[in-house]
């Protein structure tokens, strides 16, 4: 049983509460830099800065960020732009050193939350400590683990705590750097309803052409707000180069994104279409993945010098189809007819591969 949280507060106080907007580099680097990200996230209208001071990298030897001394410029950028800041902790001295430095929260990042020990550790630092606190998805998706975190959190009392997915760690091809798998944020905004849930575009996509539809699809989807890398000159960026945005295109993209309305109903029939064009993109997504296989396959099979088309591989995979299909309420014709065209597809794809070998 999830524990019910049913007295947790705004997370920033005064900033309006929705949608809430985080933007900011991933990483501080240097005092120029990091003032004028500052300057850009509020010109596009954002009032909470981020920036990564420690940085959890996955190879030894890239930039592990400045350290406690860009928290110096991140509240001279607090001073300067009336911003709030945050930045990421990951271990008790940390969290110290950036409430000494007058943050106004801190997240836990995805690598952190997947290991109950540490998380544990910030827990016991932040007991009567009034910061907001943000909890990124663990790396693998479990929403059971990422719950786990956010109850360690509120069982040390914190009460302006939220949560923001970023994505999950895939071996498959998609488009994405972290594979999406939405249903875990809902399935974690199901258990908790009263959680502010915010999408971070960034980390999801990991390239900067994504950033937009992912944030789209984060707000159809219901999200409270985005958290969205955004550096002056994204491409000399020292980490997560590839998906930071300059603050003209975040103002750019926050302009046009359409808003939910706050309540669901008003006008049922656009909510439901809404749904409908969201779940329509999943569906592409995913059609476009599986072609992605069956490319593979193809190359696979010209390799090894076998035919295009298995007969027996194909009808089981339509018998197994259709009996999951029938499992779920949907007819027998309806997906036979889907997974023929699909097939069908996957042939000609191969076809071509074989004649574009010639
Ligand atoms: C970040 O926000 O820069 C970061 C390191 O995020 P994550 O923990 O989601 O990888
Ligand atoms: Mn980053």
């Amino acid at each position: 049983m999830t524990m019910p949280m049913n007295d947790l507060k705004p997370l920033f106080g005064d900033v309006a509460q929705e949608p809430i907007y985080i933007a900011g580099p991933c990483s501080a680097e240097s005092r120029e830099q990091l003032l004028e990200a500052a300057r850009g996230v509020a010109d596009a209208g954002v009032a909470i800065l981020r920036a990564g001071v420690w940085k959890p990298r996955t190879k030894p030897g890239s930039f592990e960020g400045i350290g406690s001394r860009a928290l110096d410029w991140m509240a001279e950028a607090r001073e300067r732009y009336g911003l709030k800041i945050i930045t990421e902790v990951a271990t008790p001295e940390h969290l110290e050193l950036a409430l000494g430095a007058g943050v106004d929260g801190v997240w836990i990042g995805a690598r952190t939350t997947t290991n109950p020990f540490a998380t544990q550790q910030i827990a016991d630092a932040l007991r009567g400590v009034d910061t907001a606190v943000i909890v990124k998805n663990p790396v693998i998706p479990d929403v059971d683990l990422w719950v786990g975190a956010i109850e360690r959190i509120y069982n040390s009392g914190v009460r302006r705590l939220g949560a923001v997915h970023r994505g999950f760690g895939t071996q498959q091809t998609t488009p994405y750097r972290n594979a999406p798998h939405w249903s875990v944020p809902i399935e974690l905004h199901r258990r908790l309803p009263s959680l502010t849930i915010l999408s971070d575009p960034s980390h999801i996509g990991g390239r900067r052409d994504l950033v937009a539809q992912l944030s789209q699809q984060a707000l159809d989807l219901g999200f409270s707000g985005l958290m969205i890398e955004c550096h002056p000159s994204p491409d000399m960026a020292l980490s997560d180069a590839a998906q930071q945005i300059t603050p003209a295109a975040l103002g750019e993209m926050l302009a046009g994104l359409q808003l939910r309305r706050a309540h669901v109903g008003d006008n049922a029939i656009s909510d439901y279409r809404l749904h409908i064009d969201t779940i329509d993109n999943r569906i592409i997504e995913l059609l476009a993945e599986r072609m992605d296989v069956a490319r593979e396959i193809g190359e696979y099979k010209l390799k090894h010098n076998m035919a295009v088309v298995q007969h027996d591989r194909y009808n089981e995979m339509l018998m197994a189809v259709e009996m999951r299909a029938e499992a779920m309420g949907l007819t027998k014709s309806f997906i036979h007819q889907i997974f023929r065209t699909i097939h069908e597809e996957s042939v000609r794809l191969q076809i071509q591969l074989k004649e574009d070998d010639k």
